[in-house]
């Protein structure tokens, strides 16, 4: 599944690259920092010959002092196009160029207001004037920075690089759409379940959400988008590090590890203190030297430290059957990869490829679609697990028919509704004959053996529709909605019957039993569903004073058959 991850990320990354065109080439070279940062002398050709020679096209930005670079076109431009000077993966270096024709100072730098209305935050993009020479030099000055930086210079024309932007922003939206969406879906069953782990979802993916929107630039153009960029760099490292104590919580949380495995729980619950004190080194109104330089390395750290733990934590639960974790695992495991390469890629200081640029958005979004997925598979077992409680709940033990409880209720509402619809309803108050006495020779186990059976038998022979339950030791009700005083009659005659034909084996011990029923109706006026029940027990009474295995009905002399 990670190499069509893989491969999916590529065929979006591709996507997101210019076309090569057949443009001019260009030189970088570098001017030694011992000469100085007279921005007027510089960009007006004074220290021209001082520039050195300077391989590839990857510019540094120090945090020695401010760095100057010119370039120069190899050919004269000729396109229609304008020409335009792009410094990628500049981070937050402040970037000021110098060009013809009246080398005024252009700065930009990623949170600048109103940067560049033409283009997306992605890129830096000086657009230069048309017919630039190759003896024409631009001068782009960088800032000096708290980290080193190595952003990438090119030169390429206006249209191809507002081509692939547009790529680049249908992209970032596309994933951070999917991400938006996951997080208001998880809102929105938070607001309908109250469920503390939806809560727990909504924060850490919402929090990544802004992470992202902020090393991609698109966070401030959102209305007051550009507060969090009063924090410099700091603010997109504070969202981050908030995300993970969070995630940490809902693994803990959604794998249900407090019960599965506490001993792990707790260490993994343990790897978030480093974050929050992290946060609070981050959040601190007191600047000290080296804050921005020492702290990011350490928080890359543990970020790798944090996800192999909670890897190996997930890992373990998920080895031992718990299918919360196996979601889980799948969701994050290419998102951790991805956070792994890119701390790598910015440890050694290599350009970022546009694939690793995409990769963590990517899997951000894949991550938070699996994880609702996940809920969504919770949700559904908890479900299931309600049914078969319910289900037990209503079951009498022994027989698996219904229990008093439950036959009782499903009296009280066909009596109801019989009784709004002006319906017949009819029941049967069934006892066996005698059973004491089969307790009695043969024993409890031999007596449960045969309740069973006629359980099953006259669950059996009632039709759809009709009701059967254990009211109490041997009696059975049978409730026959919509059966007039005959069919219920008939009814309770076809049970005796179907009684007193049954051989039951119990361990190799044949019996045969009969049973005594009575049959009462609803009436019309003032009856309820105890009265119901009353006038059926009376009939039983009648039918066993009469000497069993018979039908009896409530009416006085109404016994409807004798054998
Ligand atoms: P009658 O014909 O008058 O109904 O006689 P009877 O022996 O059936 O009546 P009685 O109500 O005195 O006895 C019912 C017996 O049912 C008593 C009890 O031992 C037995 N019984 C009740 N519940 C269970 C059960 O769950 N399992 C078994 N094996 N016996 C039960
Ligand atoms: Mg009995
Ligand atoms: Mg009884």
């Amino acid at each position: 599944m990670f190499v069509l991850l893989l491969a999916l990320l590529q065929a979006f990354a591709a996507r997101a690259q210019a076309p090569p065109a057949t443009l001019p080439g260009w030189t970088v070279t570098e001017l030694p920092p011992a000469i100085g940062d007279d921005a007027a002398a510089i960009a007006s050709g004074a220290h021209d010959a001082s520039f050195l020679s300077h391989a590839g096209n990857t510019l540094r930005a120090s945090p020695d002092a401010p760095l100057w670079f010119r370039l120069r076109l190899d050919a004269d431009w000729t396109s229609t196009e304008l020409p335009v000077l792009v410094v990628r993966d500049v981070g937050y270096v402040h970037a000021t160029l110098y060009a013809p024709p009246d080398y005024r100072a252009q700065s930009l730098w990623l949170t600048k207001p109103d940067a560049q209305a033409r283009f997306s935050r992605h890129a830096m993009a000086f657009v230069l004037p048309a017919g630039l020479r190759a003896d024409q030099s631009l001068y782009l000055r960088f800032d000096r920075v708290r980290v080193e930086r190595r952003p990438q210079v090119s030169v390429t024309d206006l249209a191809s690089y507002q081509a692939a932007d547009l790529r680049h922003v249908r992209i970032v939206t596309l994933f951070g759409a999917a991400q938006l969406t996951m997080v208001l879906v998880g809102l929105c069953l938070w607001l309908a379940l109250r469920d503390r782990i939806y809560a727990l979802f909504v924060a850490y993916s919402g929090i990544q959400l802004v992470y992202l929107l902020l090393v991609s630039g698109e966070f401030y153009d959102l209305p007051l988008g550009l507060l969090p960029g009063l924090l410099g760099q700091r603010a997109s490292w504070i969202f981050a590090v908030l995300s993970a104590p969070l995630s940490i919580s809902f693994i803990i949380e959604f794998c249900h590890l407090r019960r599965e495995t506490p001993r792990l729980a707790t260490v993994l619950g343990a790897t978030r203190w480093p974050y929050l004190l992290a946060l609070a080194a981050l959040l601190a109104p007191v600047e000290w030297p080296g804050r921005d330089v020492m702290l990011p390395p350490m928080i890359n750290l543990m970020f790798l430290i944090g996800s192999l733990i909670a890897i190996a934590v997930v890992g373990y639960a998920a080895l031992h059957r718990n299918r919360a974790a196996v979601f889980f695992l799948v969701a994050w495991m290419p998102q951790v990869a991805f956070t792994a390469m890119r701390v790598t890629q910015l440890i050694l200081h290599l350009p970022q490829p546009s694939w690793l640029e995409y990769g963590f958005p990517f899997t951000t979004a894949f991550s938070s679609v699996v994880v609702v997925l996940g809920l969504a598979d919770a949700t559904l077992r908890v479900r299931r697990e309600r049914d078969v409680a319910t289900r037990l709940a209503e079951r009498d033990g022994l027989t698996g028919v219904l229990n008093r409880r439950a036959i009782t209720r499903c009296l009280e509402s066909e009596f109801a509704a019989a009784v709004a619809h002006k319906l017949p309803l009819a029941l049967l108050f069934v006892d066996l004959d005698h059973f004491k006495a089969i307790n009695d020779r043969h024993g409890h186990l031999v007596g449960d053996h045969c309740l069973k059976a006629i359980a099953d038998t006259l669950a059996d022979e009632l039709q759809d529709g009709e009701h059967f339950g254990r009211y109490g030791g041997e009696e059975f009700l049978a409730l026959l909605p919509g059966a007039t005083h005959a069919e219920a009659i008939a009814t309770g005659e076809r049970l005796r019957k179907r009684i007193e034909r049954l051989a039951i084996d119990a361990d190799g011990v044949n019996l045969h039993l009969t049973a005594s029923i009575g049959v009462a109706g609803l009436l019309a006026g003032t009856d309820s569903p105890d009265k119901l029940i009353e006038r059926a027990d009376a009939a039983l009474y009648r039918a066993k004073a009469e000497g069993r295995n018979r039908v009896c009905t409530h009416a006085p002399l109404a016994a409807a058959s004798r054998t």
